[in-house]
């Protein structure tokens, strides 16, 4: 599956785009939320995507579920330690893991620095419980305003040693980066690193704003890259790199066929670019199916499935020390 001199790592994985369905259907049946099924085996099937959906707004709808019963800050706790669970069992060496507070909180009006804190707490202690190294990365949900962006930012700030980063997600082509210049102004102050959802619903043009105005090193998706040699170019040349999810960006329709994504030629031009899972739980996968997606369908080399895998300990919101750490464990425990 994958070179196991190297470490294995996700950077690009929504914790709240990974709540497991049977949490869901205890969450619902403690609160008397009625889902839309008799039973736990005929509700798992709408938890996730089967084959693909006509686009990303659509498959956001699908993470609806597990937020809508959150109804106390102890089950974002829950929520965040089982992610800790399911990264050991998915064999990740490292994780980076990111939330939208808001998305979060909203359905049963919780305090977003409540969701935070309850969120950093069971990461901490699945991290130890679990021996996964993770870091988290605070999310702003553009679909729901500028303004509330700007309250969810504040709720997250509070936290901010906590935070490795902050993203910008949801509805691209509705609320494109210029509407964030402020936010992410903060952002820059607060010491945090960026990474923002881009080329994903919306072209090249939002790739270059996500870098020139909200200083974005890194970039999740950007598969419309692709058409801009000029940003390829300029990505290559200023190590602004690609989170991929080659899944996902066939089920939300960015790609009309895995032997279409571009990914290998962002390779070819030297761009810097690793292999994530996105939402796994909705998606119904997990990191070793990105790379047998890799290898088996868009034909790459081992050397290129071990170049991503690289790719994605250089590009991790990491110290040196700590990338040097993860890399010579995975040597010895090979
Ligand atoms: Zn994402």
């Amino acid at each position: 599956m994958k070179n196991t001199d190297l470490p294995l790592l996700d950077l690009h994985r929504h914790l709240d785009g990974n709540i497991r369905p049977a949490t869901i259907w205890q969450l619902a049946e403690r609160s008397g939320i009625k889902l839309p099924a008799d039973s736990l085996e005929a509700f798992i099937p709408q938890t996730i995507i089967h084959n693909r959906v006509d686009n990303l707004l659509e498959f956001l709808t699908k993470l609806d579920y597990g937020v809508s019963v959150l109804t106390r800050a102890e089950d974002c706790y829950r929520v965040a330690y089982e992610n800790m669970q399911d990264a050991q069992q998915a064999g990740l060496d490292y994780v980076e893991l990111r939330f939208s507070p808001y998305y979060m909180a909203m359905n049963h009006q919780l305090e977003m620095e409540a969701v935070v804190e309850a969120v950093v707490a069971g990461i901490a202690d699945g991290s130890q419980d679990f021996k996964v190294t993770a870091n988290l990365i605070g999310i702003l949900s553009r679909t729901f305003g500028v303004d509330n962006c700007m309250l969810e930012l504040e709720a997250l700030l509070h936290f901010k040693e906590k935070l490795v980063a902050i993203d910008l997600a949801g509805d691209e082509a509705g609320y494109p980066a210029k509407l964030f210049v402020p936010h992410f102004n903060k952002v820059r102050d607060a010491g945090l690193n960026v990474t923002i959802h881009a080329g994903e619903a919306d072209g090249a043009h939002s790739i270059w704003d996500s870098i020139k105005l909200l200083a974005a090193t890194r970039i999740g998706h950007g598969c419309a890259a692709v058409y801009d040699a000029e940003l390829m170019e300029y990505m290559a040349n200023n190590n602004i790199a690609i989170e991929s999810c080659l899944n996902s960006n066939y089920q939300t329709g960015t790609v009309k066929s895995l032997a279409d994504h571009p990914l290998k030629i962002f390779l070819q031009q030297g761009i810097t670019v690793c292999l994530n899972t996105d939402d796994p739980a909705v998606e119904n996968i997990e990191i070793k199916d990105e790379y047998n997606l890799a290898r088996n369908e868009l034909n790459l080399t081992e050397q290129q499935l071990s170049l991503l895998q690289k790719n994605a300990v250089d590009m991790a919101f990491l110290s040196a020390e700590k990338k040097s750490a993860i890399l010579i464990d995975a040597r010895q425990l090979s």
